[in-house]
């Protein structure tokens, strides 16, 4: 009998110990070389024939890579190679970084997320990357090593489309900085499946939003969707309903509806553009009245 995935090809392991070794191989490999930290992307991709590398390099024990630290000037520094539970259960995550706790959540299932990393979430660069929505909406910096010295890139330039990323020729992503949340910050980030747990999303949405006395309405707003456009992405025109104000239930709705706009969905076997652009509106009004009811209660 022939099994449909016989299982995967061969290749060429290594196990980086310094980051000049992770350059040098992707340097020297540009086009049959791999990163992989949890391989949870890198493995069904080559058991599925969609990827065939002949050297995988794995970066998950160089040093700091699976480092969680928090500094409250300085904000949160994920290692790229940190895995999904570990972030999740990360005492100072908990406690300042709820909305990043949800989406790391909401990635497949518990054992699944004991390799998967946020690092490699973000560098698949997958539209429906649960964790680009928490990096999008926190405004994360996404750190690289590479030939010229480490470069931050802001989240919302890193998704370039659909498995593509704005990292270089020999670069890799080493670190995720995270910035405190704004005082009186209050996130939400909900996902829809086909089932409640365990599959890719149909649509995702999540907003923030905390006080700030210079916008109309005394609040701003971050919106971001993922599942529904070639990247995930934040949703300035949203944004400026709601830094306009006043907030309430009919601007909830006029700052969905921008989202619902600003989707640029496709027919997939998980959903119909035409299902997903109506969710875009749901999800994301769902999340803005989430928000601003949690706002209320701590204003
Ligand atoms: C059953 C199953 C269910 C899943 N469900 C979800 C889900 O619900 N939501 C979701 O968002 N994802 C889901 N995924 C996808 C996957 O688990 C996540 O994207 C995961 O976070 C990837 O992390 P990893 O460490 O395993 O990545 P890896 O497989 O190690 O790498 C992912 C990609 O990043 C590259 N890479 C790795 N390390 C680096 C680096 N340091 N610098 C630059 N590039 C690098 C790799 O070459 C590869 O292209 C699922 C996967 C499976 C198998």
């Amino acid at each position: 009998m022939e099994l449909a995935n016989p299982g995967l090809p061969n290749f060429d392991y290594v196990r980086a110990t310094t980051p000049a070794e992770v350059i040098g191989l992707l340097l020297q490999h540009p086009d049959d070389a791999r990163l992989f930290m949890g391989g949870t992307d890198v493995f069904v991709r080559m058991r599925d024939g969609a990827m065939t590398p002949k050297l995988l390099i794995d970066v998950k024990r160089l040093p700091g890579l699976t480092e969680i630290t928090y500094d409250p000037e300085t904000g949160l520094h994920i290692g790229a190679a940190a895995n999904m539970n570990a972030i999740a259960r990360h005492p100072v995550v908990l406690e300042h970084y709820p909305l990043l706790v949800e989406s790391v959540n909401a990635v497949a299932s518990y054992p699944l997320r004991t390799r998967a990393t946020m690092g490699g979430n973000l560098c698949n660069a997958s539209p429906c990357a649960d964790t680009a929505l928490a990096a999008l909406l926190l405004e994360a910096m996404l750190v690289a090593a590479g030939p010229d010295g480490d470069r931050a890139i802001p989240a919302g330039a890193f998704f370039l489309g659909p498995g593509k990323h704005a990292l270089k020729p020999g670069e890799f992503l080493t670190r995720i900085e995270i910035p405190t949340p704004p005082a009186g910050w209050a996130g939400r980030f909900i996902k829809l499946g086909r089932n409640a747990h365990g599959d890719l999303a149909i649509a995702s949405a999540a907003a923030g939003g905390y006080p700030d006395e210079s916008a109309p309405s005394g609040y701003r707003f971050r919106v971001a969707l993922g599942s529904v456009a070639p990247t995930p992405i934040r949703v300035p025109e949203a944004e400026a309903i709601l830094a306009q104000g006043p907030i309430n239930e009919k601007t909830c709705d006029a700052a969905a509806d921008a989202a619902r706009a600003a989707a640029r969905p496709i027919d997939d076997v998980r959903a119909s553009a035409k299902y997903r652009k109506a969710m875009v509106k749901t999800l994301t009004r769902r999340a803005l009245v989430e928000v601003w009811a949690m706002l209320q209660k701590e204003g």
